[in-house]
């Protein structure tokens, strides 16, 4: 490996279609892996412990929290979740790109960490918001998806304008209009990032 990773964070409302977007890429990009956050929350219908998350339970996470293990960790709709930090900094060692599917509160703890400790994420760290078309088109697709309880939605969408409020935390912005064509510009985004590390002597955008 001629470089270290990049650490790629993707975050959007409640169905902006987020996951499917991320899910896609991972399959088909080489080199890149998706960072498994713990959480508090129930696993869903089809979710899998260790690779959607790790399911903790409250005094699991708040072990976590008091050893220091968390890169950054938030209270979102009412769950804890958090995303390990040592596990980044051995794929980023190693020259693995990471992409991290977390809320904004996380991308604003993580912005404020690096500000404070400088750390070797400075270089290498890429911020992603996923929009969706419209309100009413999420509102629509969190309906659809018939997995979260009426009271669930509503809190969803509540946060939706505080979340959407954060655009100026990222790099890019990508409108889920069509989903081939947001899997496209993510795509994209993650080509632009490693052709600028790829300047650096001796480093290549593939590694
Ligand atoms: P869900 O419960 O729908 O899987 O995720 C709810 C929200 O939690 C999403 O916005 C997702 O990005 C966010 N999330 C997932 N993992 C983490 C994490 O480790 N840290 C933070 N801050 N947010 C996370």
């Amino acid at each position: 490996m001629n470089r270290t990773g990049i650490v790629f964070v993707v975050s959007g409302p409640s169905g902006a279609g987020k996951s499917t977007i991320c899910n896609t890429v991972l399959k088909t990009e080489p080199n890149l892996r998706f960072s498994v956050s713990c959480t508090t929350r129930a696993a869903r219908r089809g979710e899998i412990d260790g690779e959607d998350y790790h399911f903790t339970t409250p005094s699991g996470f708040q072990d976590h929290v008091d050893k220091g293990d968390f890169l950054e960790y938030a209270e979102v709709h009412g769950h804890m979740y958090g995303t390990l930090a040592a596990p980044i900094s051995d794929d980023v060692d190693r020259g693995l790109d990471i992409l991290l599917d977390i809320d904004v509160q996380g991308v604003s703890h993580i912005q404020k960490a690096i500000d404070l400790r400088a750390s070797h994420l400075t270089n290498a760290i890429c911020y992603t918001l996923i929009l969706p078309p419209s309100r009413e088109e999420l509102e629509r697709r969190l309906r659809s998806r018939g997995t979260e309880a009426e009271a669930t939605i509503k809190r969803r969408l509540e946060a939706v304008e505080f979340e959407l409020g954060q655009w100026r935390c990222y790099d890019y912005l990508v409108t889920n209009n069509h989903v081939d064509l947001a899997i496209e510009d993510l795509r994209r985004i993650i080509l632009a990032e490693r052709m600028k590390i790829a300047r650096m002597p001796g480093a290549t955008p593939w590694n």
